[in-house]
């Protein structure tokens, strides 16, 4: 007898999930899809028993296969929309994670450029190779069932955006050459730090500066770091960035000491990346050993990213680089994941109240300034110092010296400079007010 099929889960369970991947639990007997449904999800089980079966000549179900914890479902669906050729009924109670095709879009393109080009090729290429199949398979059985499940004349946009790898590879490509430029830089050595004044409150003293790579292009001239810095990062360049910038304020370290007096410090940024190869503390110590700098005119600059891949490896850094006597600032204060809890975990000296928080000070009824307020009230109860970056006004000054912060940095005060007009800057500071 023909068995009558409950309604499907599959569209709803696409329509409702946002674009995110979602663990379901589905009591037995839930019927996931049935054959003739569009495609709209992938599954895979997590825990339980799922039977894929396919209706007979006659009618009744044909279980085709048993599938358990781990396996994946249904995946034709994330590059094919034509009706499903079988039907996915739960056996037991299951947790399913349900994938949407939006999901793997999402995910693809939030992959390092050239996977996500690969990824994008391998999609296009599975396509089109099963769209102009030789018409010798085509008639035969492989052919009949083939193309069951392949008709990619009318694809839908939302499935053209995933084969759309023109876009894909000119980024890959751009990336790629851009990796090479940054090596060949390297080795000509043409990145610089430029030097931001960093200045006391209330006493609008020079207390240091922010060292900030920029790179002298032979061609481009001097490219800023959101043009490169990224792709560093992914591709672990920056390690070498980092150690090359080290290196040069350690150099040019004395002459600013001889200028500003020895008790300034230059502030080094520090990419989390250097976090995740474990031997950042040696290569510091070996850099301030040969240049005899004083660790104690030395800060680093990590961002909350580099605390919370690995907590615990972090805190370890962080500790080998506090013994060798530098001391550690928290860039970017607000904007990551700032749980306001962690900060006692980890050795640090000095918060950087990100530039878009004294951007909205006095925006919104003041919002900004009781934000500020609340993590320089942190900021004492963890006995850190707090740097405001970005002022460019100076009644942003006034606001944040009665909030209490006990540093200043902005154009307000000075854009980062050449090591000549850094020096400039000691002699003959300007006048603020
Ligand atoms: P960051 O560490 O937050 O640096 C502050 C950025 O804000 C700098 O941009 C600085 O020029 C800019 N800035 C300072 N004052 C003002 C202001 O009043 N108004 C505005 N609109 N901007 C201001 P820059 O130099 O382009 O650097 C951008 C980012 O690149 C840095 O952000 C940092 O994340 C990264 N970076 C710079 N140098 C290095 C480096 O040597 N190593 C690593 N890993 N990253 C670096
Ligand atoms: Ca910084
Ligand atoms: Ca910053």
């Amino acid at each position: 007898m023909k068995k009558k099929l409950p309604h499907s889960q599959d569209s709803a369970l696409a329509r409702s999930s946002g674009g995110l991947i979602k663990r379901h639990i589905f009591p037995a007997g839930t019927l996931l899809f049935k054959e003739g449904d569009p495609r709209e999800c992938a599954y895979l089980i997590d825990r339980g028993e799922v039977h894929i079966t396919e209706r007979t000549d006659r009618g009744a179900e044909k279980v085709l296969c048993i599938l358990n914890e781990g396996e994946i479902f249904g995946e034709m669906a994330l590059i094919d929309t034509t009706p499903r050729t079988a039907s996915a009924i739960t056996a037991e109670e299951s947790e399913i994670f349900v994938m949407p095709r939006q999901a793997l879009e999402n995910r693809i393109s939030g992959l390092d450029p050239i996977v996500s080009l690969l990824v994008s090729l391998l999609i296009e290429r599975y396509s089109v190779t099963r769209k102009h199949l030789p018409e010798s398979i085509k008639q035969g059985h492989i052919g009949d069932f083939i193309l069951k499940v392949s008709r990619y004349e009318n694809l839908p946009d939302d499935l053209l955006r995933l084969y759309d790898t023109a876009e894909k590879r000119e980024v890959a490509r751009q990336e790629l050459k851009l990796e090479e430029e940054l090596r060949a830089g390297l080795d000509r050595r043409e990145f610089i730090p430029y030097l931001q004044p960093i200045i006391t409150l209330p006493g609008l003293q020079l207390a240091g500066f922010e060292a900030l790579i920029r790179w002298q292009h032979p061609e481009k001239g001097l490219v800023f770091p959101d043009q490169f810095i990224p792709v560093a990062e992914r591709t672990n360049v920056v390690q070498d960035l980092d150690r090359m910038m080290l290196e040069q304020v350690c150099e040019i370290l004395p002459v600013l000491l001889k200028k500003a007096g020895p008790d300034i410090f230059v502030s080094v940024n520090l990419s989390g990346i250097n976090f995740e190869t474990g031997d950042v503390v040696q290569t510091v110590a070996e850099i301030l050993r040969k240049s005899k700098t004083n660790p104690h005119n030395i800060k680093f600059e990590i961002t909350e990213s580099a605390l919370i891949g690995d907590p615990a490896l972090a805190e370890d850094v962080l500790q080998g680089l506090k013994a060798l006597g530098v001391s550690i600032a928290l860039d970017d204060f607000g904007t990551g994941y700032s749980s306001l809890g962690y900060l006692h975990k980890f050795s640090i000296d000095t918060l950087k109240i990100d530039r878009s928080f004294v951007m909205q000070l006095h925006d919104n009824g003041n919002r900004g300034l009781d934000i500020i307020r609340a993590i320089v009230g942190l900021a004492r109860n963890f006995k850190l110092e707090v740097v405001a970056e970005g002022i460019e006004k100076e009644r942003d000054v006034v606001a944040l010296n009665s909030l209490g912060c006990d540093f200043a940095q902005g154009y307000l005060f000075s854009k980062p400079l050449p090591l000549s007009d850094a020096l400039t800057f000691i002699e003959t500071p300007p006048s603020w007010t």
